[in-house]
């Protein structure tokens, strides 16, 4: 796990640094609050942060509380690692967004055992996270987080201009799949559509479990002529690579897709461009289904 060091005394990074990779943590370090206002910005941001009060800039508390007002939805566990002591500095600093406070010079094996706190509350926290985001069969996102990303993707779609496409992929005739081999086998079925849907998209594309059998994907700077070439990959990898069940059946399955590319002067809201996709699919499956129908 990372742990983020934010003191401007080079002295105490560098006793951090050892003390944390010695206890098994990977130390990543800022000398003020915009270093670490840096760090918490990268894609791989520390969630557990040790904070040091008086900085050049901006302090410790002050640090903490910018940190919890654009938390937006992230959590981080901060201690606040300081010169000064007593009950005033721990409430300023606790009222100031941190979780723990320790004075220097600390006991080593104090500090430990905060952080070995701190990090069983940050994983604690992954978890839930994984909980509420992911759908439990098949790992990739639910249907409420997908929503989410659905809804950002068209924020940011509008602000910048930019394009974006949707696929809403339905399984053909998978009732018949669950009365045949029976629902695990169903069950494993689509956890290898979702493994064809990962293979075949690009790292910043989202899946998401709208319905039993129904998925939905979100694919940010495509058009729709881009989509419908994704589309007809995903088509065809599922129709030529069958589910294998352990008693070397196999199950084979096909899929219908919907497709439509987001136009704003077009889709009042978020339902709206969905429901194109959504005809769109209809479209294929009254067509014959294994086929993608793009929205006109
Ligand atoms: P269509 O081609 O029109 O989409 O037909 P279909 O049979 O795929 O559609 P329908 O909506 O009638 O049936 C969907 C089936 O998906 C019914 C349900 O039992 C099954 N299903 C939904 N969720 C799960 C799941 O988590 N596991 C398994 N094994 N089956 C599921
Ligand atoms: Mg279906
Ligand atoms: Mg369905």
């Amino acid at each position: 796990m990372d742990v983020l060091i934010v003191d401007d005394d080079a002295v105490t990074r560098f006793a951090l640094c050892s003390a944390l990779e010695e206890w098994g943590f990977i130390p990543v370090v800022a000398e003020n609050a915009d270093q670490a206002l840096e760090k918490l910005a990268t894609e791989t941001t520390p969630h557990l942060l040790i904070i040091d009060w008086s900085m050049p800039g901006m302090s410790g508390p002050d640090l903490c509380k910018h940190i919890r007002e654009r938390e937006d939805g992230q959590f981080f566990y901060i201690l606040m690692l300081t010169g000064k002591e007593g009950n005033e500095a721990i409430i300023e600093a606790m009222e100031a967004g941190a979780d723990d406070f320790l004075s220097k010079p600390f006991d080593h094996r104090v500090l430990k055992v905060r952080i070995a706190a701190g990090s069983r509350i940050v994983r604690l926290e992954q978890t839930l996270n994984q909980l509420a985001s992911r759908d439990a069969l098949t790992q990739c996102w639910n249907r409420r987080m997908i929503d989410e990303l659905f809804a950002n993707s068209i924020a940011e779609s509008t602000r910048k201009h930019s394009i974006f496409s949707l696929m809403v992929i339905d399984i053909d005739h998978f009732k018949a799949v669950n009365d045949t081999y029976g629902h695990a086998a169903g069950d494993n079925a689509l956890k290898h559509v979702v493994n064809i849907l990962n293979i075949n998209l690009r790292e910043y594309d989202q899946v998401g479990r709208y319905g039993g059998e129904e998925f939905v994907v979100l694919l940010p700077a495509t058009d729709q002529n881009e989509a419908w070439g994704v589309a007809e990959r995903i088509r065809s990898a599922i129709q030529f690579q069958p589910t294998i069940l352990g008693d070397d059946r196999k199950i084979d399955l096909t899929v219908s897709i919907g497709i439509a590319e987001f136009d704003r002067n077009r889709d009042a809201n978020q339902s709206a461009f969905f429901e194109r996709a959504d005809k769109a699919l209809y479209t294929a499956k009254q067509t014959g289904r294994n086929r993608i129908v793009s929205s006109d």
